[in-house]
């Protein structure tokens, strides 16, 4: 079969390999879609200290069963599923808190296991074991499914960040995941959404999608200015960063109303994880800072539904779609911000 795998930094090859076959406890599916998304372009550029190679890259996972291994109940050929990307232990500490997005001993697909930028992935046993595989519901495609995950993320920071009934909420960064966000906030109640982004071309293009109330283009307005103006000077509920910058976090913290929660969504850089906070705004004005890491088994399923119901939309923010063959120019329009969501279809 073909897949797409990483060897080393700048080395990522379409490639031949042996089909793999479901052990006990696993189930194989026929990958239908496998989503492209910042993570991806960062692994085939840099690696990770996980990825051990060569190892089939791709996280957001949509396909259906062909075979179910030995001692696997409750599935059949031909069910169409998605698969979570991070996988908790269920047995630590916080697992039996439930608070699996926070587990220690997570493992990932795509990392630890063969991802989905393949013809044909093993579900592994550590993904049944904690419910991780999960019924596309009626009525949503394949594609759709694989956009599950990254909702699932975004579903996680708004739930810690306590999105709701008439919270001002910005979204900062106009990618697939602030996309997402937008789009999460409405459905969960809020007043108004505010998305701010660098790049002109970038906004113009998630704004004819998402319809924020109002669009802020960051190089052309002071944003914390821009959101203070159109919140009376009172500052945004809620501030989500959806943009691995470290400018964007303390923007966020000096746009924020009086018991504002801020979500450092996305993460910084590892050579600069600092920011400027100034301690006092968080004091005096009751701030919380929230951090998200990832989603948890139920995320998905949740995020599922979401889109199942129509509450929150995905497929339009499927712009593009390519060939497996076509996964490492996916890496590049993504990079360069072209798309909102790039699917690979294998
Ligand atoms: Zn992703
Ligand atoms: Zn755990």
């Amino acid at each position: 079969m073909k897949v797409v795998r990483f060897h080393a930094p700048g080395d990522v090859r379409f490639e031949d390999v042996p089909e793999p076959e479901a052990g006990p406890g696993e189930v194989k599916i026929r990958v239908r879609n496998c989503s492209t998304c910042g993570t991806d372009v960062k692994i085939s550029k840099f690696g990770h200290h996980h990825i051990h190679p060569p190892r089939v890259m791709g996280h957001e996972i949509a396909g259906e069963i062909v075979t179910v291994g030995d001692g696997v109940d409750g599935w059949a050929p031909g069910d169409r599923v998605q698969v979570i990307a991070a996988i908790p232990c269920g047995e630590c500490d916080e697992c039996r808190r439930g608070r699996m997005t926070i587990c220690p001993n997570q493992v990932s697909m795509g990392y630890h296991f063969e991802g989905g930028f393949a013809q044909f992935m093993v579900v592994p046993k550590e993904v049944l074991k904690v419910d991780g595989l999960n019924r596309i519901p009626e009525g949503v495609s394949f594609a759709e499914a694989s956009v599950a995950e990254p909702l699932a993320c975004a579903l996680n920071a708004q739930n810690l960040a306590r999105v709701g009934e008439g919270d001002d909420v910005v979204v900062i960064g106009s990618g697939p995941i602030g996309c997402l966000h937008v789009r999460l906030a409405r459905a969960r109640g809020a007043a108004r959404v505010f998305l701010v982004e660098l790049s002109r071309q970038r906004l113009e293009m998630a704004a004819n999608l998402v319809k924020p109330d109002a669009a802020i283009c960051a190089a052309e307005v002071d944003p914390i200015e821009a959101v203070l103006e159109l919140t009376g000077g009172r500052g945004a509920d809620v501030i989500i960063t959806a943009a691995a910058s470290g400018k964007a976090q303390e923007q966020a913290i000096q746009m924020a109303a009086r018991q504002g929660r801020i979500s450092f969504f996305g993460g910084l850089p590892k050579d600069k994880p600092t920011i400027t906070c100034d301690s006092n705004l968080v004091h005096y004005r009751e701030l919380m800072i929230i951090g998200a890491n990832g989603s948890s088994p139920a995320h998905n399923k949740q995020a599922l539904d979401l889109v199942a119901t129509g509450a929150v939309p995905v497929a339009d923010l499927i712009t593009h779609r390519l060939p497996l063959d076509g996964a490492i120019d996916a890496f590049g329009i993504v990079e360069r911000g072209e798309a909102i969501k790039v699917t690979i279809e294998p």
